[in-house]
């Protein structure tokens, strides 16, 4: 009855060959989160890593970061950050483009969302080149934010991201990794 370790986790997690375009293994956790012990221990996992860090606030990227970063601010008890997809907020934003292991995208926030200098640790579901994450820190930073930690459930240390987050002075941790 307690919670599953990230081992237990990990062999949750469903892998679908090429999608969403050929050669890319796409580590899916539509499986995880439908797994009731797996998604609270999951939360829990990082919950306890954002409070080890100091968290304030959390910040959560459009569409599966909103899904464990709501929760986790939950856990905490502090407030959560949506970082958007682009055209979606109703008020002035910034922005910022970035680059995706597949294709290009965009992301935005409300900078009245941050409360200058306060600590805000990011999560997501997964890192892979870290273009994603790298987008959001420089987005909160912008706006005022303190980001000196990044949470995902899945790393894939192959694609580099998690150490470029590292060289941009943010501390890493994850749940599993996969190759
Ligand atoms: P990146 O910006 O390259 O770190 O990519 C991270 C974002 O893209 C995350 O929000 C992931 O949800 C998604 N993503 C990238 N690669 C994969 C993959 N192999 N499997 C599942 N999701 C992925």
């Amino acid at each position: 009855e307690g919670r599953l370790s990230p081992d237990e986790i990990k062999a949750l997690v469903r892998t679908v060959p090429d999608f969403p375009v050929p050669g890319i293994q796409f580590r899916d956790i539509t499986t995880v989160i439908g797994h009731p012990r797996a998604l609270a221990s999951s939360v829990h996992h990082l919950a306890d890593m954002a409070r080890e860090g100091g968290a304030e606030d959390i910040a959560g990227m459009e569409a599966r970061g909103f899904i464990f970063g709501a929760a986790v601010s939950i856990a905490l008890g502090t407030g959560f950050i949506p970082v958007r997809k682009p055209g979606k907020l109703p008020v002035e934003v910034i922005g910022v483009e970035y680059d995706l292991e597949y294709g290009k995208d965009r992301l935005e926030m409300d900078p009245g969302a941050i409360r200058p200098g306060q600590k805000v640790s990011i999560v997501d579901d997964l890192i892979a080149t870290g273009g994603t994450a790298l987008a959001a820190i420089e987005l909160l930073r912008r706006a005022g934010a303190v980001v000196e930690q990044a949470l995902f459930v899945i790393d894939l240390p192959d694609l580099g991201g998690a150490r470029r987050l590292r060289e941009a002075g943010v501390d890493v941790r994850t749940l599993m990794e996969f190759e």
